[in-house]
Order: structure tokens, then C-alpha cells, then sequence
């Protein structure tokens, strides 16, 4: 699966609209101390289903939202949209009918999040599910934050395990599983 854009309306520092376009190989994000590096990173996260907002370094998820400098008003609504090339038709069915997925969220003040691929709107689980499949997503080991890995030597097996099963590409069935099971 290949990220191919990013655009970020009022997420944290991100008040302007920005969008990143992704390239095939190596991206690097350079820049001085509290640039947003970090924040961009969180951003590709939380449209793929984050739901800690404590990994987010926020205390509420409404913390995402910008929040206002000297000079600008806080807003009240955040966005980021992630494009993905799927012309390997690697969705799960329900998506599969298209090139390009554009999965975006977008998050009110005290009214929660809003998912939509490709203007359609999905649950939470739903996408989820697709970055799950494609051994990324919020939870993966694909995203390294700082600390990981000195967690990682310090982790119990079965934490350890779960990260061999990512690597696995079967994180996926856990959540169907765990979906199966609630009905
Ligand atoms: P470093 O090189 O130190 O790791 P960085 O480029 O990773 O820096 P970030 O941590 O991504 O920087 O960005 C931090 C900046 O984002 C801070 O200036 C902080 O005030 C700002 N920020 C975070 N959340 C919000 C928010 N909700 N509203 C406005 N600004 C925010
Ligand atoms: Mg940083």
C-alpha cells in the first residue's frame, strides 16, 4: 500500500491547509525544533484510526484541534486526509472498486469523529480494518514513536508476539475476530 498524499486541515500546528504529496521511496521531513515533524506523523495516525489520544500528546482528542496562538483564533474542527494508491486492488472488498482511496477524519469540538473513504462515510473499524490488512495502521510497528524501542526490549512475550504477527500481516483477523465475536 503506497501513501501517496497527505492533507491536513487545522490538525495541531497544521491551521493553514497542507498537503504533503508522497513520493515512492524514502521520504525524509527535516526541520528546526517545533516545526510540526512530529505533529505530521501523529496526523498519519489519527486518520488511520487512532484512538488514544494520549499517544497523540494530548490530554482529550479535542486537543488535536488547533488550538490557537497569539495571533489566531483556535478552530474548531480538524481534518487530515490520507490518499492511497490501490491499483494492486489490495482493499478489503468493500473499497476495492477504486485506484485511488482517499480515507479522511475529521473531528468536531465535543462531537467526535467522522470517517469517510472516498466520501462515503465508514466506521472507525472500517478503516481500521483496511491498514490493519495492509500491516500499517495506528497500532503497527510500522510507526516507530520515540521510546519504542526501549520498550520493545523491556516488552512481555505476548506483546512481543503481536508484533511478529504484524509482521505476519494477520493483525488484520484479530479485529474481524474480535467484530465476529461481539455480534
Ligand atoms: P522536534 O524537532 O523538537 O521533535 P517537531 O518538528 O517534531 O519538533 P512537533 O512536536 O511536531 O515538532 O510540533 C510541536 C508544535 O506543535 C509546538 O509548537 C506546539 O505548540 C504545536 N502544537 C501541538 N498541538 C497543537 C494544537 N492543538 N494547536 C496548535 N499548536 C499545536
Ligand atoms: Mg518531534
Amino acid at each position: 500500500m503506497q501513501i501517496t498524499r497527505l492533507r491536513l486541515l487545522g490538525f495541531k500546528s497544521f491551521v493553514e491547509p497542507t498537503e504533503l504529496l508522497i513520493g515512492p521511496g524514502l521520504t525524509g521531513v527535516v526541520g528546526p525544533n517545533g516545526c510540526g515533524k512530529s505533529n505530521l506523523l501523529e496526523a498519519l495516525r489519527w486518520v488511520m484510526g487512532e484512538t488514544s489520544y494520549k499517544t497523540m500528546r494530548a490530554s482529550a482528542m479535542d486537543d488535536v484541534i488547533f488550538a490557537g496562538t497569539d495571533k489566531r483564533p483556535a478552530r474548531n474542527m480538524a481534518e487530515v486526509m490520507v490518499a492511497v494508491d490501490n491499483t494492486k486492488r489490495t482493499a478489503p472488498a468493500a473499497f476495492n472498486d477504486a485506484d485511488v482511496l482517499e480515507i479522511s477524519r475529521r473531528i468536531q469540538r465535543e462531537a467526535g469523529s467522522v470517517y469517510k473513504v472516498n466520501g462515503k462515510e465508514v466506521r472507525a473499524k472500517d478503516v481500521q480494518i483496511l491498514f490493519a490488512d495492509a500491516a500499517t495502521g495506528a497500532r503497527s510497528q510500522a510507526m516507530v514513536q520515540q521510546g519504542t524501542i526501549g520498550q520493545l526490549i523491556n516488552a512481555k512475550p505476548q506483546d512481543r508476539r503481536r508484533i511478529l504477527e504484524d509482521a505476519a500481516g494477520i493483525a488484520g483477523l484479530y479485529t474481524r475476530r474480535h467484530e465476529a465475536e461481539l455480534r
